[in-house]
């Protein structure tokens, strides 16, 4: 059976305006919606209020610069272990066998990008029908030094190493839109995006995002078309409402906008 790959956004999971901020709540339903999947079951969460605002302090994606910057990956890195903790222990709550891969350990980065992950306990794991839990980090770099490893690189190389049949990412707004939706009253929800429509929609996504190190909702969809290219199909939808992840997991297509190839 081909593996799901769930993307949990650090803004749905934590409160992006109160540092170390965990919206418990909000994890322990999203858990037992998770909790559904029959299949094999990848997750990988964002940083949110734990990992963006050491990633920035300490210039983490700027690469290797001065020494300081060693405290700041390991106290970046600790944090998103924390946030990780948090997400493993409702995910056992709720009943899913979860496990911790910690990708500062077991990816090669070269120039912000994956080169290779060491995937043969990733992939027995899953066979046994244990979830392996991963989450944007702070991790070396063989070229820059260090670098952030964002969750949505790495729920792209996953899905491609791993075969995976379908990619969920939920985030806390209802899919792409014309426009940043919080701050431009008149951005549209873009039902579906496709290699052929992206050129003309990315400049006013462009315009709208990115204030994150990860580089906010464009970067999000170029990854997931470059997935999309090879036939994996994704969707973007709203994890804050309660059971659209579920419904979203267990197969239902357009509950936000999709990224296909078509
Ligand atoms: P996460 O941390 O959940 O992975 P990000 O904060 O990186 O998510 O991206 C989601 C956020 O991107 C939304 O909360 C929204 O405010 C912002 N955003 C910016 N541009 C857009 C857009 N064109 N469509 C949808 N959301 C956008």
């Amino acid at each position: 059976m081909k593996p799901l790959i769930v993307k949990l956004g650090g803004s749905v999971i934590t409160d992006k305006h109160r540092r170390f901020a965990v919206k418990r709540s909000a994890l322990k339903r999203l858990a037992s919606e998770l909790a559904t999947v029959k299949g094999p079951l990848v997750v990988v969460h964002g940083g949110g209020s734990f990992g963006h605002p050491l990633a920035s302090k300490y210039k983490i994606d700027e690469g290797y610069k001065n020494e300081r910057q060693l405290m700041g990956l390991s106290l970046t890195h600790r944090a998103m272990e924390r946030l990780n903790a948090h997400v493993i222990d409702a995910l056992q709550k709720a009943g899913l066998p979860a496990i911790a891969i910690p990708p500062s350990a077991c990816a090669v980065v070269s120039d912000g990008r994956i080169q290779s992950m060491e995937l043969a306990p990733i992939k027995k794991l899953l066979e046994l029908g244990l979830a392996p839990i991963l989450y944007g980090d702070a991790v070396p770099d063989l070229s820059r030094g260090m670098c952030i490893l964002s969750g949505d690189q790495l729920i792209v190389y996953l899905a491609r190493e791993l075969g995976a049949g379908r990619v969920v990412l939920g985030v806390d707004v209802d899919g792409v839109y014309t426009g940043d939706p919080k701050v431009d009253r008149n951005a549209k929800l873009v039902p579906e995006i496709t290699l052929a429509n992206w050129p003309k929609l990315v400049e006013s996504i462009s315009s709208a995002g990115g204030k994150d190190v990860t580089g906010g909702m464009a970067n999000k969809v170029r990854e997931l078309l470059a997935l999309a290219e090879r036939r994996v199909e994704a969707e973007i939808v709203n994890a804050t409402k309660p059971g659209t992840l579920r419904r979203a997991i267990l197969g239902e297509r357009g509950l936000g906008t999709r990224v296909v190839a078509r």
